[in-house]
């Protein structure tokens, strides 16, 4: 059984029934749909698509929303493209309308020219072409090419150090918060937030518009702006979960601080009882090829030995050519690094301390559990935060999540090592405590003999109410 999650962008080259099914069958916990790309309706469409093919597959997947954020962007050029040449002069001018050519662009970022200043570095297409500002006259922002390329329409721009000012809540990102709460994502992910406050505004919002479905979705900031590290305990207090968005992250802070960034936000979130994901060309290679290279088996191995909650596709499987072997490989890779992961569940616990009754019992589970070596730890979880703690500390034991709540089942999809479960509704405990048990024996988790270790509240079914440890002997 694999511990660590997949989230998985669907896009052309997944979004028939029959490849989602594959990719779902293969391995695929947590479906991402990029807000970045397509209407409404196409997001809509997929959202039922996907609720359905899981059924199908008798698998528990989540939704994840995930919002475009601004667009720093330079405008369109005749032709679609110009190619720059290193030394070369060139204009970024958010008053030119017309279509860009060699020496000058228009942008669809009209704030650039205030947030920039001579001797910035910007950074064009991915950070692959560069720029230094010499002067900034009004609307315009000259520039030197350090290193050219070839420039299309609409590619993105960033500041290396960050300091662009645009709001991470767009209009269309208000728009599509709607959207996402008509089909009731479990996951909100959030582009670009700065501050604690982007994630309380999205959140807001977000309540809001889930309302009439009773709906809160939980809230995930993506970490790619470089003032987002410096407050980054702050934003994932407002979150319930980061991801480590590598590709707009690298462009800011430099390629070569992003590694131990990684390990420090995953270290952090998990310390923290929220989630994290790991993201963008972990197995890049695979969008034309059929195997990774060896680079990306590390990479995803490496993320798994730091703990992360998930591992994320993005063009690999929304627009590459081997999106259903890209997710079993994946799936391959991360199981192995998790065997060979050791586990010391003393020194995880050493500094710890635990004020909640429902905190100290999820912790005194995973204690029992790894000491007694048993088959697994249950938890009859409403909202599934039962879960969450005991998953936040590495422990071999699996952990079953059980909610009488569909909503709660999904969003623990993302969990690592946490197995969502559906049972039904029961005001007693007992009958409870034997319903969980004869559900993990009938679909063979629990076998006569086996020992596992099972937390509950009593009175039940009220969420935050674990007060209850239980050691049970399946007879
Ligand atoms: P994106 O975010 O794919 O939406 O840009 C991930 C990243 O920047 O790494
Ligand atoms: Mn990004």
């Amino acid at each position: 059984m694999r511990a660590t999650k997949i989230v998985a962008t669907l896009g052309p080259a997944s979004s028939s029934p029959e490849v989602l099914e594959a990719m779902i069958r293969a391995g695929v916990d947590v479906v991402r749909l990029n807000f970045s790309h397509g209407k409404a309706q196409d997001h809509i469409d997929r959202a039922a698509l996907v609720r359905s093919v899981a059924e199908r597959a008798g698998k528990t997947v989540a939704i994840m929303a995930d919002l475009q954020g601004p667009k720093i962007r330079v405008g369109r050029f005749e032709g679609g493209k110009t190619i720059l040449e290193n030394g070369q002069r060139f204009v970024l001018d958010a008053s030119y309308t017309e279509l860009g050519n060699n020496e000058i662009v228009g942008l669809d970022y009209k704030d650039l020219p205030r947030d920039v200043r001579p001797g910035d570095t910007l950074l064009l297409n991915d950070g692959l072409l560069r720029l230094t500002v010499e002067q900034v006259l009004g609307e315009r922002v000259q520039t030197v090419v350090v290193v050219g390329g070839e420039l299309s329409n609409n590619k993105g721009i960033n500041k290396a150090g960050g300091g662009l000012t645009a709001p991470a809540l767009t209009a269309k990102d208000m728009d599509d918060i709607k959207t996402a709460m008509s089909f009731q994502c479990e996951y909100l992910a959030v582009s670009f937030p700065k501050s604690a406050t982007d994630m309380e505004m999205a959140r807001q919002l977000a309540n809001v518009a889930g309302e009439q479905w009773r709906h809160k979705p939980a809230l995930i900031a993506k970490i790619e702006r470089s003032e987002a590290i410096p407050v980054l305990d702050q934003i994932l207090r407002a979150s319930d979960g980061i991801m480590v968005a590598r590709g707009d992250l690298a462009v800011e802070v430099g390629n070569a601080a992003v590694p131990a960034l990684q390990k420090r936000m995953i270290r952090m979130a998990r310390e923290m009882d929220k989630v994290a994901i790991t993201a963008t060309q972990m197995m890049e290679s695979m969008i034309v090829n059929a195997v990774p290279t060896r680079a990306e088996v590390s990479d995803v191995a490496n993320a798994v030995l730091d703990g992360t909650d998930a591992v994320m596709l993005s063009a690999e499987t929304a627009a590459g050519q081997y999106p259903v072997e890209t997710v079993t490989q994946m799936a391959a890779i991360a199981l192995e690094a998790e065997r060979a992961d050791d586990v010391s569940i003393e020194t995880d616990f050493a500094n710890k301390r635990f004020g909640r009754i429902d905190q100290s019992i999820a912790m005194g589970a995973l204690f029992t559990a790894h000491h007694l070596g048993c088959k697994a730890i249950v938890a009859l979880t409403e909202s599934g935060s039962t879960a969450l703690w005991m998953s936040r500390h590495s422990i071999k034991v699996p952990i079953y999540g059980l909610t009488t709540q569909p909503a709660s089942q999904r969003r623990m999809a993302l969990y690592r090592n946490v197995n969502p479960l559906l049972m039904p509704k029961m005001s007693d405990r007992d009958e409870a405590l034997t319903i969980a048990e004869r559900l993990l024996v009938e679909r063979g988790v629990l076998r006569p003999g086996d020992t596992y270790a099972i937390t509950c509240g009593e009175p039940m079914g009220y969420p935050g109410g674990t007060n209850m440890l239980k050691v049970g002997r399946v007879a």
